[in-house]
């Protein structure tokens, strides 16, 4: 059953988690928390989405605390390693940290870098981890001339891509891309990733043939339920992956991986290496390339030194409030 809106305010935590390297632009991961029948439970929407975006973050982290969950078909989830568009000397280090792995997604078209600088990234981590799996992920941030000068100098140097994950913005672009692959020779698959979540219909790059995997993540598809009818009804294979939540959010992202029919691919939910603290008193971190469903324990000590500052809790409560009715919670 829903939370009446008073009850969630007076339950919110709003914490803010150091990350180890800039990601998405990012140094520190800041969201709420709240406490529900089931558990614990994360509202991770980035602040500087719309009331609307995050109200279906919202519903999927009030699903995750207070409602009925689909059952999982699995105990366990293999994970891909993840390297954010970090220079060459960190690369060792930060994959090191990922312990064992089979694939990794590297982070190409960082603002501020070139296509030469994603290229040395990913020879390096070939050079490194030659049986490596390498996906990438632009986040759309490349034009199809940039993407596709990439995947030549890619193709010229040997390299076969598992998957290259939302490469250009918009699903005309994905479509427009997929027939410049196509006329190369090449084979590189396609993933549509913000062309799915962001869409008013998640299924709609689908239908445009704009991509050969979607990657989902359930808090921005309004929860588990939601983002299993989405996969239900959908004929590519599915990625699970987080939205850069800490362990409470990622247990829900984990548990949505669990409850799909079949994973082809990887999840890509290898994400707290990336952290450099978090809320629970064993991280969801993998282990040889694995992470074990569960609901780790919350560690309320973290919820007080991670506390975010004040007016940021303000902000947060604001923003529930509004959201929170924009969902019809009751007062
Ligand atoms: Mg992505």
């Amino acid at each position: 059953m829903n939370p009446r809106l008073s009850d969630l305010v007076s339950a919110s935590r709003v914490v803010s988690i150091p990350l180890r390297t800039k990601f998405r632009g990012i140094t520190e991961r800041e969201l709420l928390v709240f406490e529900g029948p089931n558990g614990f439970s994360e509202w991770a929407a980035f602040t500087e989405y719309s009331d609307e975006e995050a109200a279906t973050w919202l519903a999927a982290a009030i699903e995750w605390g207070h409602n009925d969950l689909p059952a999982p078909k699995r105990n366990s989830v293999p994970v891909n390693a993840i390297l954010p568009a970090v220079t060459l000397a960190d690369i060792s280090k930060i994959l090191t940290r990922a312990g064992k792995f089979t694939t990794v997604k590297i982070k190409t078209a960082e603002k501020g870098q070139s296509v030469s600088d994603d290229l040395a990234r990913i020879l390096e981590v070939q050079n490194l981890y030659p049986e490596a799996k390498i996906r990438l992920d632009a986040n759309g941030g490349f034009n199809i001339s940039q993407a596709m000068e990439l995947l030549e100098k890619l193709s010229f140097e040997g390299i076969e891509l598992e998957y290259f994950e939302q490469p250009v913005a918009t699903i005309a672009d994905l479509s427009e891309m997929k027939i410049e692959i196509a006329k190369t020779g090449q084979t590189t698959l396609i993933a549509a990733d913000e062309s799915v979540r962001k869409s008013s219909d998640p299924l709609a790059v689908e239908l445009a043939g704009a991509a050969d995997i979607l990657v989902l993540k359930s808090a921005p598809l309004g929860g588990i339920a939601n983002a299993l009818q989405i996969a239900a009804s959908s004929k590519l294979p599915i990625v699970p992956s987080s939205a850069m939540q800490s362990s409470i959010g990622l247990s829900a992202e984990l548990h949505f991986a669990a409850c799909l029919d079949e994973l082809v691919f990887d999840a890509g939910l290898g994400t707290m290496n990336l952290f450099a603290g978090d809320l629970v008193t064993d991280s969801l971190k993998p282990v040889d390339g694995v992470l074990e469903v569960r609901r780790p324990e919350v560690a309320t000590s973290a919820l007080d030194t991670l506390k975010a500052e004040d007016h940021r809790y303000d902000w947060w409560i604001a923003r529930l409030q509004r959201c929170g009715r924009l969902i019809g919670l009751e007062a």
